[in-house]
């Protein structure tokens, strides 16, 4: 079989591809699953397809380049063409107005099947190699001849490529982080925290939001954010939390001190749960190395002090990532592709989505740079001369 373009994957990257695609070329997109079908996990089943404040501080490369050529505005106008309506939440985060993510994959589905140029074919690509024609995409009993290929496989995809296609490990990103010392601090959430990243005692990136214990490990927006600064090795990667940062150290001090003076009945394991979770104050307090069943009327000032710089700088080694990533750092470095996102040493082999090593934060961002990449993909390849 020989076509105009294959893209190897039909999630948001694929998808978003052929759609930029003229329709005088034959188009065969290669999936072994519905097309759209990772869409309906996204955003908690809500879709978070873009979001208001598309800067590039938001992603680990420089995007403006693309984003200058295709960003919110030309994601929100896509999906208005095709029937779908969105709306931004207070924090920017866009959604379709159904506040389904059922709803967008059906409707990509529905444009999808009326495209004659555009087939899909449930299969799985197991390699892409150089033919005369163009490329050679073997498949478990087929081959595919195109003059033009697309990977769109997403993060982890398993490809064959031609020699010489760098690919940086993938990793898992965009997820909980395991730590030191929980136990028993499971289900309790902190909101603000202000977490820094330290790897080698070099803070990396700091966030404030809202975080969640687990017994082992945490988690949160703040946290996955975080695990996307996280080098793929390290050694010594710590997060220190303020868990009070709207207290600066001398007022939380002057609070600790006051609530001794007024509560002269309460013991040391008692005076801070009216401002912290009992569990995670208990925590503070055995790292203060303090008498729980003193009272607190007996704690010095230099405890006291030091019981405020645990809280405004609560230490927890990290041990690793925990397994619910949402996507993978890794794959095809940019710098290995022009600005149209198509391989410097392959013609015609274009690289978008996940399987390229751009990642991004919650909020949209990851779904933005496959619409991106892909539609920049799809365009590049209308405007090129046989
Ligand atoms: C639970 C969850 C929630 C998320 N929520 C959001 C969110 O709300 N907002 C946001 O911006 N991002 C979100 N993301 C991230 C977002 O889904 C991805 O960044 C995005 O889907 C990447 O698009 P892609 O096209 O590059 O890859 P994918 O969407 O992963 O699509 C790749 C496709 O390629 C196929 N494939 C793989 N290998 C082959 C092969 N060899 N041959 C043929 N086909 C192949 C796969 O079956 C898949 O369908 C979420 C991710 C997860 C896991």
């Amino acid at each position: 079989m020989k076509k105009d373009v294959v893209i190897i994957g039909g999630g948001a990257s694929g998808i978003f591809s052929a759609l930029s695609i003229s329709s005088d070329k034959s188009v065969c997109i290669l999936d072994n699953v519905p097309l759209g079908k990772k869409l309906l996990v996204t955003g908690n089943g809500r879709a978070n397809l873009t979001n208001k404040d598309l800067n590039t501080r938001f992603y680990n490369r420089d995007l403006s380049n693309f984003f200058d050529r295709f960003n919110t505005q030309d994601t929100i106008k896509t999906f208005k063409d095709l029937g779908i309506v969105t709306y931004a939440d207070e924090e920017g985060r866009i959604y379709p107005i159904t506040n389904t993510a059922s709803s967008v994959y059906e409707m990509l589905n529905y444009k999808l099947e009326s495209l004659d140029n555009v087939e899909h074919i449930r299969k799985i690509a197991k390699s892409v190699s150089l033919c005369e024609y163009g490329y050679k995409i073997e498949l478990e009993d087929d081959v595919i001849e195109c003059k033009v290929c697309i990977v769109a496989c997403g993060g982890n995809g398993k490809l064959q490529l031609p020699n010489n296609v760098r690919i940086n490990e993938f990793t898992p990103a965009l997820c909980s982080l395991q730590t030191t010392e929980n136990n028993g601090l499971n289900g309790i959430r902190v909101n603000p925290a202000h977490v820094s990243l330290l790897v080698d005692d070099i803070m990396e990136y700091s966030e404030i939001g809202e975080i969640l214990f687990k017994d082992n490990g945490i988690s949160g927006i703040v946290i996955m954010n975080i695990s996307n600064h996280l080098p793929s090795q390290f050694q010594n990667a710590k997060l220190s939390i303020d868990l009070l940062p709207n207290y600066p150290h001398n007022d939380l001090k002057s609070i600790l001190k006051q609530i001794i003076q007024n509560n002269k009945h309460l013991l040391v394991s008692q005076f801070l749960n009216g401002l912290i979770h009992k569990a995670l104050a208990s925590k503070i307090l055995s790292k203060a190395k303090v008498k729980f069943n003193d009272k607190a009327t007996t704690l010095t000032d230099t405890k006291i002090n030091q019981i405020v710089n645990i809280i405004k700088n609560y230490t927890l080694d990290i041990t690793g990532r925990l397994n619910n990533n949402q996507i993978y750092m890794g794959g095809v470095p940019l710098e290995d592709l022009n600005e149209n996102l198509e391989h410097k040493n392959y013609p015609n082999l274009y690289f978008v989505g996940e399987f390229t090593e751009v990642i991004g934060h919650c909020g949209g961002y990851n779904l933005q740079w496959a619409f991106t990449s892909g539609s920049i993909a799809g365009k590049a390849i209308n405007n090129k001369k046989d």
